[in-house]
C-alpha cells in the first residue's frame, strides 16, 4: 500500500482508535495520528482518574501500534497531504477526521490573560492533561468553583468533592444535566451532589473571574455576589473541532457535514465522532462516535451497504465513584439516559422512584414502542432496556412488559 492510497485517521481519541482497530481487523492498513502526549485513553472515564479511583493506565484504550504523534495544522487537499506543526507532511489516500471537540470557554471578564492562556487555577476539563493538572491542584479544603452543570460539570464537581475539595457548582440553567435528564432525575443528581457536600446553585450566571498576580482568587456572579476560589473548572459545553476542515474548504456547519456513508463534501475525506455533524446532529457522546467508527470501518473495507442512520445505542453517563482517595461510601453513581425522556401527550409513562435508596427509573412508550428512558442510581435493568430500545421492536400490548422492563434485571 503506498502512502497515496492509505487511510490516515486524524485524532487518536475514542472514535479514531476504534476505527484504526477495526480497520486492522478487516485487513485495511491505517495510520493513526494524534497530538496528545499520553497513550490513547477513554475520555469518558477521566472523572474517575480525577476522583482518584483509577490511575491513568487503567483507562488506556487497547490501541493499535503507537499512533504517530503530531499536531496537524493544515490539510492540503489538492496534494492529499496533512501539514504538521513541526513542518513534516503526511500523505493520505483517504483521510478520516476524528478530531473530537474543544471545550467552550465562556465569555467571562478576566478569563484571558494578555498572552491568551487561562489564569493559574482555571482549568478546562477535556483532556488527560486537564485532568492531571486539576488532580495536582486539588487538596482537602481547597475552594473549587465549577462553572456549568451539565454532564461534565456534574462529573467534575463530584470528583473534586470526593477528593475533599469544598465545591460550589454554578449552573446557569434551572436544573442539572437538563439536556439528558428529566426534572425528577435532575433532582436526584442534585441531592447526590449535596450529600457529598457540593453547594449547588441553579439559575446562576457567573460574569467574572478575578485574579491576583495571574492566579484566580474569586468568581463573581451576575448579581454581584463573589465566591472565593482557589480552583475554577470551566465545564460550559463543547464545540466540534472542525477548524482544519473549514480552513481547507470542506463543508462545515456546526460540525463537519457528513452523509450516511460518513463522507464529507470532499470524496477523499470522511469524518466521525464529536467533530462530525450527521443529519443535523452533533452528538458529542461516546456511543455514536463508536458506532460511526464501526460503520466507517466496514465502508472503507468495501461494504457498499455500510450506512450510519443515527444512533439507537443507549447513552450511559458515568459519574466518578469514590476511590482510594475518597471518603468511604462514595461508590460509583450511575446514570443512563436515552431517547426522549419527556413524554408527549398520549404517551405511556412508567416511573419507579425509591427516595430512600435515591434511585429512579422511567420509561416513555409511544404507539407500543419504547422512545426513551432514564435510570438513576440503579442500572440493573439497563440490559433489558437497551435491547428493547436498540432493537426498536414493538412491545407486547398487554402493558405488563413496561413494568417488566423496569424491574427485570436479568441478563445485563
Ligand atoms: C470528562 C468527560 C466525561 C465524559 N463522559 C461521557 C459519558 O459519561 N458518556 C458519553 O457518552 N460521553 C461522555 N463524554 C464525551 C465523550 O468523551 C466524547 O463524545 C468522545 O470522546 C468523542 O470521541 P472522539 O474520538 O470523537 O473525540 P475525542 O475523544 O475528543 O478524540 C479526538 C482526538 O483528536 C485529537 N486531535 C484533534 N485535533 C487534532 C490535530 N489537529 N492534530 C492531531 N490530533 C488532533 C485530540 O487531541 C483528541 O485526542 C465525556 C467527555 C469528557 C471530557
Amino acid at each position: 500500500m503506498t502512502s497515496q492510497s492509505r487511510v490516515v485517521v486524524l485524532g487518536a481519541g475514542l472514535a479514531g482508535v476504534r476505527l484504526a482497530r477495526r480497520l486492522g481487523e478487516l485487513g485495511v492498513p491505517a495510520l493513526l495520528v494524534g497530538d496528545e502526549e499520553h497513550r490513547p485513553y477513554n475520555r469518558v472515564l477521566l472523572a474517575e482518574v480525577l476522583a482518584g479511583r483509577y490511575s491513568p493506565d487503567v483507562i488506556a484504550l487497547p490501541a493499535p501500534a503507537g499512533p504517530v504523534r503530531a499536531r496537524v495544522t493544515g490539510i492540503d487537499r489538492s496534494r492529499r497531504v496533512l501539514v504538521c506543526a513541526d513542518g513534516s507532511r503526511i500523505a493520505y489516500g483517504t483521510l478520516v477526521l476524528a478530531t473530537g471537540s474543544n471545550p467552550v470557554l465562556p465569555p467571562l471578564r478576566g478569563l484571558f490573560t494578555p498572552d491568551h492562556v487561562l489564569p493559574e487555577g482555571v482549568h478546562a476539563f477535556r483532556t488527560m492533561d486537564d485532568c492531571l493538572g486539576l488532580s495536582k491542584a486539588v487538596r482537602a479544603g481547597v475552594r473549587a468553583v465549577v462553572i456549568g452543570g451539565g454532564l461534565l460539570g456534574v462529573s467534575a464537581a463530584r470528583a473534586l468533592a470526593v477528593r475533599g475539595a469544598q465545591v460550589v457548582l454554578a449552573q446557569q440553567a434551572e436544573r442539572l444535566m437538563e439536556r439528558q435528564l428529566d426534572p425528577n432525575a435532575s433532582r436526584l443528581v442534585r441531592r447526590h451532589l449535596e450529600d457529598l457536600g457540593v453547594e449547588v446553585h441553579t439559575e446562576c450566571r457567573v460574569r467574572d473571574v478575578r485574579c491576583l498576580g495571574g492566579a484566580v482568587r474569586s468568581v463573581e456572579m451576575a448579581d454581584g455576589y463573589a465566591l472565593d476560589a482557589d480552583l475554577v473548572v470551566l465545564a460550559c459545553g463543547v464545540s466540534p473541532r472542525a477548524g482544519l476542515a473549514r480552513d481547507a474548504g470542506i463543508a462545515v456547519h456546526k460540525g463537519v457535514l457528513v452523509d450516511d456513508a460518513l463522507r464529507t463534501s470532499d470524496p477523499h475525506v470522511r469524518a466521525i465522532g464529536d467533530c462530525a455533524q450527521h443529519d443535523g446532529t452533533v452528538y458529542g457522546l461516546a456511543a455514536p462516535a463508536l458506532e460511526q467508527a464501526d460503520v466507517l470501518a466496514a465502508s472503507l473495507a468495501g461494504d457498499p451497504d455500510a450506512r450510519y442512520t443515527g444512533t439507537r445505542a443507549l447513552t450511559r453517563l458515568t459519574l466518578a465513584g469514590g476511590g482510594a482517595l475518597g471518603p468511604a461510601g462514595t461508590g460509583a453513581f450511575d446514570l443512563a439516559a436515552f431517547g426522549e425522556t419527556e413524554p408527549r401527550p398520549g404517551d405511556d409513562v412508567v416511573q419507579l422512584a425509591d427516595a430512600t435508596r435515591g434511585t429512579y427509573r422511567k420509561v416513555v412508550v409511544r404507539d407500543d414502542r419504547l422512545v426513551g428512558g432514564v435510570l438513576v442510581g440503579e442500572l440493573g435493568t439497563v440490559g433489558a432496556l437497551a435491547r428493547a430500545w436498540e432493537g426498536a421492536e414493538p412491545l407486547p400490548s398487554d402493558g405488563g412488559p413496561l413494568l417488566h422492563l423496569l424491574t427485570n434485571d436479568g441478563g445485563t
